[in-house]
């Protein structure tokens, strides 16, 4: 195979469906399902939308489209409610702590877990609650927690702001948020999404819709700020931080051998110490050739990929942020590369995290995670682990330049300049436990160099431990109060594998 090969287009596709792989159809079901007409016997007082119980019909369809990807869990919630408002999560809440059912919550279902899905549960999901307002004045979004990725954009868009969205078009906006959230331009929006929340309204165990601010429930807010999958309360609308939106979008590409991978990395630092480049959004991804052959060898087939990403005011700016890059080894020694490429936010989803390509077959996958400050030196570490991936479609990818900081009103608990995530994917259940094995031994070689993890991209199926290990000591301990204090009798399910 020869790597120069103009498949440019492809190549970039393929890439991005690794991410995003099979989402949408399942993604959207539960908004179409709604539409449909089968009589219900299960019926919950003062909720309007629907409730689908484990004897309807159709309760398998819902369950499945609860989690976007095909590993769906083997677990099964009693009772499905898709709330519509406030006052059906209200409900749903109160008659859940009244028949010792123990609540879970899905909004995009993109959690690689499938966290919602717990035995038993009475599972809210809300994401058919998705109002977007925009206060132009305050620069403020206020939104439902059913709104995507792709929805943000576009309203905050249209008034000339901008959000670090997910990657993905389809993403929950309330499942990255609460965990975290690396979205498009996060060095010049804040760092992590999460940060970006200043305010939240939460419907909490005993019923009462409270509002999580600096100053009104502060340490709610604080939870609100980083929890991910293991929250106990359910939120009903975020008052997101805006920011400028970027008159120009950039990129420049370079592919190398995975063998040249000391080149990039060493390039990209090289690079960081000498010019200003703080405002980019680098990524570097380990993957498979998507035109070589499944079963190729390493050498033939593995590549490294390259994108620097550049959101500025006008071209000239854009460019001249991606100058380092071009002027760099990464332009002169790269097999391929595509350099200042312009895009519009859509054609950034389209291109690098698309639905509409093959790729979208609904996928089994399984992800897991460090946060580093050593980002070159933990994908070094990964290198040959990565060679005897199981599938073509296992990847690794490493975002630089995330700005995190430590904020006391938030429990995300990390400093870190990079995130380094292992994404293993395949198509047949029997491949499974060596897809699995093959995403656990990642963590020898990642987990020494790690500062922390990221909770929305860790595997925590079986492996309760992982969800501790996102947090700091004091942060986890805060929590476990907190969960004490605010949902006394257990009415929320906890992270998975913890009760
Ligand atoms: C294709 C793809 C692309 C991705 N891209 C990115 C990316 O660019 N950057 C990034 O940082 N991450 C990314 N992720 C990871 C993503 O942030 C997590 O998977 C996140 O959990 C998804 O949120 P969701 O609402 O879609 O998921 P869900 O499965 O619906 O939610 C996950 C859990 O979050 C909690 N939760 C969600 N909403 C609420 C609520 N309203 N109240 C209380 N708890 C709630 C619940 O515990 C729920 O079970 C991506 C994942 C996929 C699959």
């Amino acid at each position: 195979m020869d790597i120069n090969e103009p498949s440019r287009r492809r190549t970039l596709r393929q890439l991005i469906g690794l991410t995003a792989l099979g989402a949408v159809n399942m993604l959207r079901a539960p908004r179409a399902l709604a539409a449909g007409k089968i009589a219900r016997a299960t019926a919950i007082p003062g909720v309007g939308g629907k409730v689908i119980s484990r004897q309807d019909a159709d309760y398998e369809v819902w369950r499945q489209a609860m989690v976007w990807h095909q590993s769906k869990p083997k677990r099964y919630p009693q009772l499905i409610v898709q709330a519509r408002s406030e006052q059906d999560v209200i409900a749903a809440v109160k008659y859940a702590a009244a028949n010792q059912l123990k609540v879970s919550v899905r909004s995009g279902g993109h959690n690689a877990n499938g966290s919602a899905l717990r035995d038993g549960a009475l599972l809210i999901d809300v994401s058919a609650m998705n109002d977007i307002v925009i206060d132009a004045a305050r620069q403020i979004a206020s939104i439902q927690p059913g709104v995507r990725s792709l929805e943000m954009i576009q309203a905050a868009r249209e008034q000339g702001f901008s959000f670090p969205v997910p990657h993905c078009s389809s993403v929950g906006l309330s499942g990255f948020t609460l965990g975290g959230g690396m979205g498009w331009n996060w060095p010049q929006c804040g760092g992590m999404a999460t940060h970006s929340i200043v305010g939240a309204e939460v419907v909490t165990a005993d019923g009462r819709l409270l509002r999580a601010t600096p100053s009104e429930n502060p340490d709610l807010y604080w939870a609100v700020r980083g929890v991910g999958p293991g929250f106990f309360g359910v939120v009903t609308r975020l008052f997101l931080q805006l920011y400028p939106a970027p008159r120009s979008i950039m990129a420049s590409s370079y592919i190398f051998p995975l063998a040249e991978l000391a080149t990039v990395t060493s390039t990209l630092d090289a690079i960081r110490q000498t010019h200003d480049v703080a405002r980019v959004e680098p990524i570097i991804v380990l993957m498979h050739h998507p035109e070589a052959p499944a079963d190729a060898p390493p050498e033939k087939s593995k590549i490294v990929f390259f994108t620097a990403f550049a959101f500025e005011d006008n071209e000239q700016a854009a460019r001249a942020a991606l100058l380092p890059f071009a002027q760099s080894a990464l332009a002169s020694k790269a097999a391929m590369k595509m350099e200042y490429q312009p895009f519009a936010f859509e054609g950034l989803y389209d291109r690098y995290f698309s639905l509409n390509d093959p790729a979208g077959r609904c996928a089994r996958y399984a992800v897991d995670n460090v946060l580093t400050d050593a980002g070159g030196k933990t994908l070094q570490a990964l290198a040959d682990h990565f060679r005897t991936a199981p599938g073509k479609d296992c990847h690794i990818l490493a975002a630089f330049n995330l700005r995190l900081q430590r904020h006391e009103d938030s429990c995300f608990s990390w400093v870190a300049d990079c995130f380094v995530g292992c994404y293993a994917i395949w198509d047949a259940e029997a491949d499974d436990s060596r897809n699995f094995a093959w995403l656990r031994q990642t963590l020898p070689l990642m987990d020494p160099l790690a500062v922390g993890h990221y909770v929305n991209e860790i595997e925590g199926r079986g492996h309760p431990e992982r969800y501790q290990q996102c947090f700091s000591a004091a942060n986890w301990q805060r929590l476990q109060s907190l969960r004490q204090q605010y949902d006394p009798s257990g009415v929320f399910h906890h992270y998975l594998g913890h009760s």
